[in-house]
């Protein structure tokens, strides 16, 4: 789930809240009329988490685990033999495909930056980058 760090600016902070907020509305989550509350208070919205899990796309962006990353594995294509397997296949996250040319790619907003690619890649054809190096910023790994 997306979390709204402290050490995020305000705006930022501002911008991921009203994503949210419209994704748990879009998928029907975020319900609006008047709620008896389990602890007896009494709301005007209520939130029905799961709702969210029925709309794969709000899932998978409210699910952006590539924000917990501190290391971003990179394929080098000059090295990489397009064995077409091994990184794809052990990527704890399934967040290694292959493209039509056999080309791995990372999906770098579900990788959680765990290495293993790195370790088990025959060719070492990848290397383990800091985020801070790769220069990533809020707004970039949002996209
Ligand atoms: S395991 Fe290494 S050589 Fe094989 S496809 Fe992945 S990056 Fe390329
Ligand atoms: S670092 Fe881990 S999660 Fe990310 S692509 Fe490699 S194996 Fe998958």
């Amino acid at each position: 789930m997306t979390t709204l760090k402290r050490t995020l600016g305000e705006t930022a902070r501002r911008a991921v809240a009203a994503r949210t907020e419209a994704l748990f509305r879009a998928s029907g989550a975020l319900r609006e009329g008047h709620f008896t509350l389990k602890s007896g208070r009494h709301s005007d919205a209520y939130l029905e988490k799961f709702q969210v899990l029925q709309d794969p796309a709000a899932t998978s962006e409210l699910s952006n685990t590539g924000l917990w990353r501190t290391l971003r594995p990179v394929i080098d294509d000059g090295h990489c033999n397009r064995c077409s397997w091994v990184c794809s296949t052990l990527c704890p996250d399934s967040a290694i495909h292959v493209d039509a040319d056999h080309r791995p790619r990372i999906d770098y907003d579900h990788c959680k930056g765990c290495m293993v690619c790195v370790a088990v890649c025959p060719r070492h054809a990848i290397r383990a980058v800091s985020e801070r190096e790769a220069g990533r910023t809020f707004e970039g790994a949002m996209r």
